[in-house]
């Protein structure tokens, strides 16, 4: 099993190296060579297995000889065992035809737990072969960055730094980043926007000087093994439904493309999903690509769903990697453009895209009435951003079963509830305390140069 870069000129890689890679030198993206099938028969044999069991069968045909069976069986087990329902991913059901997956039962409370504390597992165990160390650099809108900092934590081979738009996480998101004690975690709290703090991650992997020097990798969702990790809920969820008798739809809150993208790839190896359906906030840029075509930015408007802020989604390239049928050449010619604001997709590309992806976009004031509405039609609380995947799959429903994915637990932005229906959801026993816990963070400017030097200075301690 190979990795190849949707701009086609990047070396080849195995998944490790994938994995330890993350943006390819070409300034890509991996994807794999060919995408395992699974049958009919091997997907309704998942059955009744446990989120393990089934995580074990969905992604070991990805990893080419990276980890022996019983390796990988012993990191997902390591991967899942912090997270606090037995189901690691329950759905619940909303109204006819429609359920919520309830993806924030990992230790920081989002679906991003999903994949990080797996790449924690697998890194480390990939390092400890060689003894190599490597500094991981990423960019987060809030949740990337608190699921890393938990999943790498007091790991001896890795140093970990977080790039976060300063005053534009929410309280809890913050406090999960600078609350870690371990001396091998940064905070860093830059100027600007999501946008900003990505940019310069990316500078990074572009300078190769830098990058060689420091040994940098990357946990964003420009990493090829946290997509794959998220493969794996589609799957659970769809048989829990009924595949591969009966086929399901999804509605998937959207910023960065990287969780809709892993429903892609559940479908490319032969999961039933009949639609995959992105859902933005005012950030509508996916939304406006997909209805006429033009790829433009407009800058980020701050909302009440801010891990979804982004107007420059990293992962959409892959998807278009796949609608201009593998053409590397292409997807270069596409990401010069957005250089220059934007980009317009061609007629067939689009086409090939509507025929997996719908969208639709849901107003500040609409997830507010979303929060209040399912509170009271159903007791159950929705973070902002479950909200609006809520409210757009309102507008997809059909015959077949609708799954929208509730990416984050209430409590993480307890204003946005509160505002909404007057309650303060409460954090979970085991991280009551986060509100006493001391902080840790370094005010950082959004300059490129600075960056790197105080990133120098501190792997060097
Ligand atoms: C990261 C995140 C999203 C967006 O996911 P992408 O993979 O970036 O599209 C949505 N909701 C929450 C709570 C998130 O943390």
């Amino acid at each position: 099993m190979k990795y190849v870069s949707t701009r086609g000129t990047a070396p080849v890689l195995t998944f490790g190296e994938a994995m330890m890679t993350g943006l390819a030198r070409d300034g890509g993206l991996y994807v794999p060579q060919t995408v395992p099938q699974m049958t009919h028969a091997d997907i309704a044999a998942l059955a009744g297995l446990s989120y393990e069991d089934i995580a074990f069968r969905v992604m070991y045909p990805f990893l080419g000889d990276t980890f022996a069976e019983d390796e990988f069986r012993g990191l997902i087990a390591a991967a899942y065992e912090p997270f606090g329902h037995a189901a690691r991913a329950p759905l619940v059901q909303l109204g006819p035809n429609h359920f919520l997956l309830e993806l924030f039962h990992g230790p920081t409370l989002a679906f991003k737990d999903f994949a990080m504390q797996l790449i924690g597992h697998m890194m480390q165990a990939a390092l400890a072969k060689t003894g190599a160390r490597i500094t991981i650099v990423g960019a987060t809108s809030g949740d990337t960055g608190s699921a890393a900092m938990e999943a790498f934590r007091g790991l001896s081979n890795v140093d970990l730094f977080i790039l976060y738009p300063h005053g534009r996480v929410s309280e809890v998101q913050r406090r999960q980043m600078t609350t870690p004690v371990e001396a091998n975690v940064h905070a860093l709290a830059m100027d600007g926007d999501f946008d900003d703090c990505q940019a310069r991650v990316k500078d990074m992997f572009n300078d190769f000087a830098f990058r060689d020097g420091v040994r940098l990798a990357g946990v964003n969702s420009i990493n090829w093994a946290r997509v794959l990790a998220q493969v794996v809920y589609y799957f659970s969820s769809a048989v829990s439904l009924g595949a591969p008798h009966r086929a399901v739809s999804f509605t998937v809150p959207t910023g960065n493309f990287g969780d809709i993208f892993a429903g892609y790839i559940a479908r490319q190896m032969g999961l039933p999903i009949e639609r995959l359906v992105i859902a933005t906030n005012q950030n509508d840029i996916l939304h406006r690509a997909l209805t006429s075509g033009d790829y433009k930015t407009h800058g980020v408007k701050p909302s009440i769903s801010p891990s979804m802020d982004i107007q420059v989604s990293s992962n959409f390239e892959r998807a278009l990697f796949y609608a201009y049928d593998r053409d590397g050449a292409a997807v270069t010619q596409l990401m010069d453009e957005m250089k220059a604001g934007g980009f317009h997709i061609s007629q067939g590309a689009l086409q090939a895209l509507r025929a997996t992806f719908a969208s639709g976009r849901c107003s500040e004031a609409e997830t507010t009435a979303t929060i209040i509405r399912e509170y009271g039609r159903t007791g159950e609380i929705l973070c902002p951003h479950s909200a609006v995947g809520v409210k757009v799959a309102g507008d997809h429903l059909g015959a077949v079963p609708m799954i929208t994915l509730a990416t984050a637990h209430p409590a993480k932005f307890p204003d946005a509830v509160r505002d909404a229906i007057g309650l303060h959801p409460e954090l979970p026993p085991r991280m009551a305390d986060l509100y006493d816990r001391s902080e840790r963070l370094t005010r950082v400017p959004n300059d490129l140069a600075q960056l790197q030097s105080l990133i120098r200075e501190r792997i060097a301690q």
